[in-house]
């Protein structure tokens, strides 16, 4: 990906299933800023409404502290005029207010990068990041490695019978399939309704 420094800030989105290096990219891209001298504001979604210090954390145990938050909307408040990068980690899990609290950023001329599973275990968009990626100019799509044929993984299997969007877990609740050996369940958009599978035959 080639960013063309201009007077203006932009979004950058990095999205895919969960194993596909989304944090890892984002620890880089970070690392670099860094190394440049950038003055970097790091956020993730947290479950409370207090500001906590967290960390970015990869599969692969790299990690950079951040500030866990719950309402997006509190980044107006907690970044600094001088930040010029403001990452969001996890970025699935906050509301829409995402779209107009990065916009503002970027327009304020601020590097905005954000990362998040861009399909829930459905297959089906997940919360903001579908018109997160319409307004960013720079989308970065991962793929995994599917844990069944060794292909590419677009897509994130839950291990469990639980329905609910979020469930937190990693290695022992969900695993990258590709689109081959993805089981969606049936509430899943890629699933075709009975009827239509009946029209066609
Ligand atoms: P994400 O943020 O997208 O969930 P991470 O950056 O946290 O991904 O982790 C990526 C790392 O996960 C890889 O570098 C690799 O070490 C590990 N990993 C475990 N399972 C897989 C898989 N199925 N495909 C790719 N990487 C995997």
């Amino acid at each position: 990906m080639q960013i063309i420094n201009g007077k203006s800030g932009w979004i950058e989105i990095i999205c895919g299933p969960m194993f596909s290096g989304k944090s890892e990219e984002l620890i880089k891209r970070l690392r670099r800023a860094q190394i440049a001298k950038r003055r970097v504001q790091i956020f993730k979604h947290g479950s409370d409404s207090r500001y906590d210090a967290t960390s970015i954390v990869s599969h692969s145990q790299m990690s950079l502290p951040g500030v866990a938050i719950s309402d997006i909307n509190d980044i107006l408040k907690l970044v600094d005029d001088r930040t010029e990068l403001v990452a969001i980690d996890e970025g699935q899990f906050f509301t829409d207010d995402i779209l107009v609290v990065t916009n503002k950023l970027a327009n304020q001329g601020k590097r905005v990068i954000v990362a998040g599973l861009d399909m829930d275990y459905m297959g089906n968009p997940f919360g903001p990041m579908p018109k997160l990626m319409c307004s960013a100019e720079y989308v970065s799509k991962q793929l995994a490695i599917c844990m069944s044929c060794g292909d590419p993984a677009n897509f994130t299997q839950r291990l469990t019978q639980a329905t609910e969007q979020v469930v937190v877990g990693a290695d022992e609740t969900y695993e990258a399939r590709c689109r081959l050996h993805f089981e969606p369940p049936e509430e899943s958009l890629l699933q075709k309704p009975e009827s239509a599978e009946k029209a066609n035959g």
